[in-house]
């Protein structure tokens, strides 16, 4: 199959894993088929039309935004449009100036190459990928000391798609030689159901409307969320259902995952109550946070802040973060008297 192909091709990354393969037969291949991001999907519309019929490589794209929500998927749906081959790799992968000259002389003539996780990119490295973003080239050194020789190798005209949840970690030079820069939003309820039936009609599992709707409501904006819930709720609907997805089986099994009627799960739920008992409401920095909670600051930065501060939990202060009333609500604990308004949280989207 030629889709596994291409992303069964991500290099430098021993081997995939079966939860790896389910994920990309639920990847949608085609602009069409991709949900929600409206904004993004018409304008990368545009870009791709105009790049074929000028029979160009399209300009390279910097898409950011949390985890898991589709920024892989939506390189893979790039280079389909384009007709063209993916290479998938990620910052920390490329750990030599010489592993990214293999990777872009290895390339097509207007191949997509998807580097993941782009800011975590070395300084060499990166001014290995200057050149051959502005010029399609290489310039390679050959020799050292005095009797050093650069000799410049050019490259086929190609479309690097960089990935990052955080774009203001790139550094300046390369963030600017990104032509087109698209920004991934959380999804609505609404477009998360379809990715849900959507999801259900390939792996063939009936579910209910209601259902869908139910698990798209805890999928905390986030399409993979979703379709992991999606594919454990099936587990429970198997076992101890009746085969069908419903919104009782959906209610049964995420309170056995420990997911709340908002989606919080077990460790986002801490992270408010940390806050709230340790740190009286806030503010408190993030390393200190972390921690407390003995995580890694990047997981809860990435995985818990954007739905928390979406949802008005939690807001980032100068000094640090705090939570809000909406927070202490939701805990069923009482905000102290003296919390601000405007610490009060915006309101939720839901
Ligand atoms: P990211 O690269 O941003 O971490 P992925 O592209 O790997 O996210 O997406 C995670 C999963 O979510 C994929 O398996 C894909 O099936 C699904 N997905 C993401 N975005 C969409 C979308 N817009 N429509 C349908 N499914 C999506």
């Amino acid at each position: 199959m030629q889709d596994q192909a291409i992303y069964g091709a991500k290099m430098m990354q021993p081997g995939l894993t079966a939860a790896d393969t389910e994920e990309n037969n639920l990847r949608p291949q085609h602009l069409e088929d991709y949900i929600g991001q409206e904004k993004v999907k018409q304008n990368l519309k545009v870009y791709l039309e105009a790049a074929r019929r000028r029979g160009e490589a399209m300009d390279h794209v910097l898409l950011y935004g949390p985890p898991g929500l589709g920024k892989t998927t939506l390189a893979g749906i790039i280079a389909n449009e384009m007709g063209v081959q993916i290479r998938i790799t990620s910052g920390p992968a490329i750990e030599k100036p010489g592993d990214l000259a293999a990777l872009l002389t290895n390339l097509q003539e207007g191949d997509v190459l998807f580097i993941d996780e782009i800011h975590r990119l070395s300084r060499q490295v990166e001014e290995v990928l200057y050149p051959a973003l502005e010029d399609y080239a290489l310039d390679i050194i050959i020799g050292k000391g005095p009797s050093a020789q650069s000799i410049r190798i050019n490259l086929p005209h190609f479309t690097l798609v960089g990935a990052t949840t955080r774009a203001g970690q790139l550094t300046g030079p390369l963030r600017d030689r990104f032509g087109v820069l698209l920004k991934l939003e959380l999804y609505s309820p609404d477009e998360l159901a379809q990715i849900i039936r959507r999801s259900a009609g390939i792996l063939d599992q009936p579910i209910t409307p209601e259902g869908a709707y139910e698990l798209a409501k805890r999928s905390r904006g986030t399409p993979r969320v979703a379709n992991r819930f999606l594919k454990r709720v099936r587990d429970f609907a198997t076992v101890l259902g009746d085969g069908v997805i419903d919104r009782e089986v959906c209610l049964m099994a995420l309170r056995r995952m420990d997911v709340d009627e908002l989606g919080l799960d077990e460790l986002d739920r801490s992270l408010l109550r940390a806050i709230i008992e340790m740190y009286g409401g806030g503010p408190v920095g993030l390393e200190t946070l972390a921690a407390a909670l003995g995580e890694e600051a990047v997981t809860l930065e990435d995985l818990c802040e954007p739905y928390l501060m979406q949802m008005g939990f939690l807001t980032r202060t100068p000094r640090g973060r705090c939570v809000t009333h909406l927070a202490y609500q939701h805990l069923g604990m009482r905000p102290p008297e003296d919390l601000s308004p405007e610490d009060s949280g915006q309101q939720s989207m839901f």
